[in-house]
């Protein structure tokens, strides 16, 4: 089928970068305003790991490769071109479109949105990264409901293990901070520990064990079994590229979007947890198609200048839709 417009010397509309659940929606918006969209797909989604995503609406529990499997079908009907390689370079050109990259090809795109996700960045303890998604987590509204009133420990020495300790506490009495040698907590920290019964446990650790369960192995030689641990990680920006295109990053290395998802590139949208939009797989899905309608606006009106008219602001409005 053909794209709204003649595509001139542009052979996408708009090239999405990375098919979780941001890029799948966004093309899948895309893809139903008539747009050609290119989506490249550089590999598995974050939640990889997981047996089940939770939170959402109406596929609960639903495994995360089928939640991509079903959003990768949907799109069958539009013209969207699913490549399973990634973005490998992107270079903007003196009009205002962007030439990208994958394997040794280059396509051009009127506009690009990137939906890259982030990489957690787990403490290096041996153990920990074969159990990720497994029966270690980050996050209680993800994975709190299965482990519910179980053994649970939290990983972590500051303020962060402190407010994970207290919140998974939300879930299960039994709670155990594993700070993993000597902590960074205040003393009004410890105090709200030992008020709320969670125990605090700064032995160094050796490696986690375990297949249903995790078993804790302290350099002492202790070993202790929790059903699962929490723990929050740091984070990286999955790619480069949207630094290298010069997206401004905020003090988290997450890249600044307004509420429609623009970046301070021109021409440049994200969406989904690279943007620090709240990480779930709705709130991903969602920032996606808020940014698809958002890019979407301003090829329409690109498109209406082009055919010699304009919209004019209706008196309830100062300027058009999508108009920047
Ligand atoms: C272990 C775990 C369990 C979770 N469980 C839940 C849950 O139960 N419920 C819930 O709501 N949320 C859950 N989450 C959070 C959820 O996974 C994320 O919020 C969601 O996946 C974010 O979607 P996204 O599209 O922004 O990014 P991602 O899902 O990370 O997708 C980004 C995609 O971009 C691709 N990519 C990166 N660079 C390139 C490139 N250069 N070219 C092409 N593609 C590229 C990546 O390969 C990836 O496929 C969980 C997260 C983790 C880590």
């Amino acid at each position: 089928m053909a794209g709204a417009m003649d595509m001139g010397a542009y052979e996408y509309d708009a090239v999405i970068v990375g098919a979780g659940p941001a890029g799948l929606n966004a093309a899948l918006v895309l893809g139903g305003a008539r747009r050609r969209v290119l989506l490249l797909d550089g590999g598995p989604p974050r939640n990889v790991t997981a047996q089940a995503a939770h939170g959402v609406f109406t596929r609960d529990g639903t495994p995360p490769a089928d939640l991509k499997t079903v959003g990768l079908e949907q799109l069958a009907p539009y013209d969207v071109t699913v490549l399973g390689t990634p973005a490998r370079e992107i270079r903007p050109e003196d009009d205002g479109t962007f030439s990208v990259r994958y394997e040794q090809r280059w396509v051009r795109a009127r506009r690009l949105l990137f939906a890259t996700g982030v990489r957690d960045v787990l403490p290096r303890i041996p153990g920990l990264r074969e159990r990720w998604g497994r029966t270690v987590h980050h996050c209680p509204y993800c994975d709190g409901w299965p482990n519910r009133a179980a053994r649970l420990a939290v990983l972590g020495s500051h303020q962060e293990g402190h407010h994970l300790a207290l919140s998974v506490r939300s879930w299960s009495d039994h709670i155990s901070l594993l700070t993993n040698g000597p902590d960074e907590l205040t003393p009004a920290q410890r105090r709200d520990l030992r008020e709320l019964d969670i125990e605090r446990c700064d032995r160094p650790i050796r490696h986690f064990s375990g297949r249903d369960t995790v078993r804790v192995t302290f350099e002492d030689g202790e070993v202790r079994e929790y059903d699962a641990i929490f723990l929050n990680p740091a984070q990286v920006q999955r790619s480069r590229l949207p630094e290298l295109l010069g997206c401004e990053l905020d003090e988290k290395s997450r890249v600044i979007v307004n509420e429609n998802g623009m970046t301070s590139r021109r021409g440049v949208w994200a969406a989904g947890d690279m943007t620090g939009a709240p990480q779930y797989v709705m709130s991903a899905a969602a920032s996606g198609m808020v940014a698809a309608v958002s890019l979407n606006s301003t090829l329409i009106h690109e498109d209406v200048r082009r055919g010699g008219a304009a919209f004019h602001p209706s008196p309830d409005e100062e300027k058009g839709v999508g108009e920047a």
